[in-house]
């Protein structure tokens, strides 16, 4: 038998792609953890402080969320076993949907898979061809896949040009589809709050459905990190609220709060919630166990903003352009740091990573030519010394590389 390592000839277009980003210098390989997510933690063998994950309480190592994990694990298995409408809908699933309904202060709440599924799951399923989405220039890959898939008509506004979406939304007002109104609450490559408050005031002037993908705002932004509506005070103006259990909650998945009806209805129809199975029991245990500690533990959230705050000002005092100019300026613990092309982006990422700084280069397709960046994230975890050390090693790099005034 012949291995099937080799690319055949009717593959040969995905080397001729690779070569490409090889040429362009935005070829990537993998960086692998050999140990636990943490604000110091060892990538590929080496050492370095953290500044590229999600983990933006810890609670991805929580001893709690352990412990809720094993115990789940103890009495009710590794898997689910089905998907959720034929017979993999398990008591914890109930319950976790049950609480992040109340912690929202929605009617109700489904739990999907990831984030991504529950925006691609949601948006196909609520719209259809006849329909039209107005969404911002900067949303999410998943809410985009999830428009595609609706078939419905797809009206992209600037940046968070609430005055744009509205001169789209009086272009079609005469059209009979209905109008969705999506923003993401912060988004991820530029740190940025969305205008949530404002687009929910004009979605429901011109009678549209209002949606907010809140995957960096959930358990970062709002009291005790309820997200963009509680931090807008838009409580009851927007209809579908995304929110994700893989970024600040620690472990995995998306859910979808709103209406009773509206969750009913995806129970219904939503695609990844009928034809993908559900959680294992030890996912959805450590989610319930981590809503705990968003409300027992505050001072994760508020350490968190302290040291975002430090973190944003020094780097701003270093000279570094952290999107003030260009872009709106960052305003949540996402902190571009833009460098323009991806060459040196990628270039300026591997020399941070080789002095123990691990901040991930991103560059086209993800985000705009000439807007490459190194991304970096505060979380609550990190102690002074460790950002002061991560602060001189960007500087001191920065200006090896030309890419700061010596
Ligand atoms: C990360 C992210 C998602 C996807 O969430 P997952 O739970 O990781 O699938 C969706 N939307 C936005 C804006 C994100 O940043």
């Amino acid at each position: 038998m012949t291995t099937a390592t080799a690319t055949r000839p009717q593959m040969a277009h995905l080397t001729a792609a690779l070569e490409d980003l090889r040429e362009r210098g935005t070829f990537f390989k993998l960086r692998v953890l050999d140990d636990q997510q943490g604000p110091v933690c060892r990538y590929d063998g080496r050492e370095v402080i953290n500044l590229a994950s999600n983990n933006y309480l810890g609670l991805c190592n929580h001893p709690k969320l352990r412990e809720a994990a094993i115990r789940a694990t103890e009495r009710y298995g590794v898997g689910s076993g089905a998907v959720r409408t034929i017979a993999g809908t398990m008591r914890i699933h109930m319950e976790l949907e049950e609480k992040i309904a109340a912690f929202k202060n929605v009617e109700a709440c489904v739990v999907f898979q990831s984030g991504f599924t529950a925006n691609a799951g949601t948006v196909s399923s609520i719209l259809g061809k006849d329909d039209f989405i107005l969404s911002d220039e900067l949303n999410h890959a998943s809410i985009i896949d999830g428009a595609r898939l609706s078939k419905a008509k797809i009206k992209v506004f600037r940046h968070k040009d609430v005055a744009h979406c509205e001169e789209i939304l009086q272009e079609v007002a005469s059209e009979p589809g209905r109008k969705l109104i999506i923003t993401d609450g912060v988004f991820s490559m530029d740190g940025d709050i969305g205008p949530v408050g404002d687009l929910a005031v004009l979605a429901e002037k011109y009678g549209a459905i209002m949606m907010v993908d809140d995957a960096h705002a959930s358990g970062v932004l709002g009291r005790n990190g309820r997200g963009s509506v509680d931090h807008f005070g838009a409580h009851g103006m927007v209809d579908v609220q995304v929110g994700t259990l893989s970024k600040a909650i620690g472990a995995l998945g998306g859910y979808v709060c709103g209406s009773r009806d509206l969750i009913d209805y995806l129970y219904h129809r939503a695609r990844p919630f009928l034809f993908s199975t559900s959680h294992p029991p030890s996912v959805a245990a450590s989610c319930l166990a981590a809503f705990e500690i968003l409300e027992d533990e505050p001072e994760r959230i508020e350490r968190l903003w302290a040291n975002t705050r430090y973190f944003k000002q020094q780097l701003t005092d270093a000279g570094f352009d952290v999107g003030g100019r260009s872009t709106p300026a960052s305003e949540t613990p996402i902190t571009p740091i833009l460098i323009g092309g991806g060459r040196e982006t990628m270039e300026f990422s591997r020399a941070l990573f080789e002095a123990g700084v691990m901040a991930t280069g991103i560059a086209f397709p993800t985000v705009p030519e000439g807007k490459a960046r190194v991304r970096t994230i505060m979380t609550s975890e990190h102690t002074r010394e460790q950002i002061d050390r991560a602060l001189e090693t960007l500087v001191r790099v920065a200006k090896r590389l030309d890419l700061l005034a010596a």
